[in-house]
């Protein structure tokens, strides 16, 4: 299967308790084509201005990703200043400079108009529906948003969630958008909005998954040091459409699989700073963290029964 994400391509200027870094490389569809590129050839959709360097496309095209539906437009690129505190779980925005991104309209090529997973990733949800118009049959839909979109365009938001088959948001989202301050309260409310499958994503704490009848729970995978947690949800996300693309039935088991995959995805990511460390992770090092992570979900078999008292 083909993948093909659509989203923000940015400058991000960051300040961590760790670090600082200014106008680095970022936006959701770079954090989430990158994570997808892991597992399979993705095109990711998009703008960007005069000032987009020409080596960030040589980047793209170094990791397999098919950038010939991002339009260099005049004008600058997106550009979002952020901090994180204390335990960093929460991004603080400083400034969102939509430049560019407002007078986008998506155009997809024809190559990758019958692409099969179609990740709409953070921008406007009116571009995200504007892009997911011109595929011609994708099998699985997916999609995020954040804080930004709640607050300024909830009805056009809403309109987008009700054409998607899985919804990845926040914690702190998924409370924003239902009103609802329990996430267990508020996770059939977002299938009552249209898709079949919710993750919500609770940062250090992992994330948990619901289908409309049961709850998958994965936990964080344990990390003392963080550097950068931006691009976490994204990198998590891009991940399990890339992964997707290689399960012949899209079923609960590969969502599963696909959640431990994203959850592994992202911990990578906030080690470093930008792309930093996500560029160095391969199918190889996944594979080796996976079998640690199975030690950390589930019960093992000397605990699936508990002795009579
Ligand atoms: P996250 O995975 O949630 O940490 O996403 C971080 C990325 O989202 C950053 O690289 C930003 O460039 C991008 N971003 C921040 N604000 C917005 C917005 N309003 N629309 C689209 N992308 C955004």
């Amino acid at each position: 299967m083909t993948v093909s994400i659509i989203g923000s391509i940015a400058f991000d200027t960051i300040k961590s308790p760790v670090g600082s870094g200014e106008r680095l490389l970022g936006g959701a569809a770079t954090y989430a084509g990158v994570a997808a590129s892991i597992f399979t050839p993705v095109s990711i959709i998009g703008v960007v201005g005069q000032d987009f360097p020409e080596e960030h496309f040589d980047f793209f095209k170094s990791r397999n990703i098919d950038a010939s539906s991002v339009e260099r437009s005049s004008g600058k690129t997106f550009h979002w200043e952020g901090f994180y505190e204390g335990d960093m779980n929460q991004a603080h925005t400083v400034k969102t400079e939509l430049n560019v991104l407002m007078e986008f309209e998506p155009k997809i090529q024809d190559h990758q108009k019958d692409h099969n997973i179609v990740y709409l990733a953070n921008i406007d949800p009116v571009i995200q529906r504007k892009a997911l118009q011109q595929f011609r049959n994708p099998e699985l839909v997916l999609m995020d948003t954040m804080n930004f979109w709640i607050d300024s365009k909830l009805d056009d938001l809403k309109e987008t969630i009700k054409q998607v088959d899985v919804l990845i948001i926040n914690d702190q989202e998924a409370r924003l958008l239902t009103g609802i301050d329990n996430l267990i309260k508020a996770l059939p409310e977002i299938i009552k909005l249209g898709p079949k499958r919710v993750i919500i994503k609770k940062g250090e704490h992992g994330a948990i998954m619901y289908n409309g009848k049961t709850y998958f729970m994965c936990p964080a995978y344990p990390l003392e040091n963080l550097a950068d947690p931006t691009g976490a949800g994204d990198s998590f996300a891009g991940a399990i459409a890339g992964y997707l693309a290689h399960s012949e039935t899209i079923d609960d088991e590969a969502f599963k699989r696909a959640v431990i995959i994203g959850t592994l995805v992202s911990s990578f990511t906030v080690q470093g700073f930008s792309l930093d460390r996500l560029k160095t992770l391969n199918w190889d090092m996944l594979e080796a963290k996976y079998e640690e992570m199975k030690g950390f979900i589930g019960l093992p078999e000397s605990l699936r029964k508990l002795p009579v008292l």
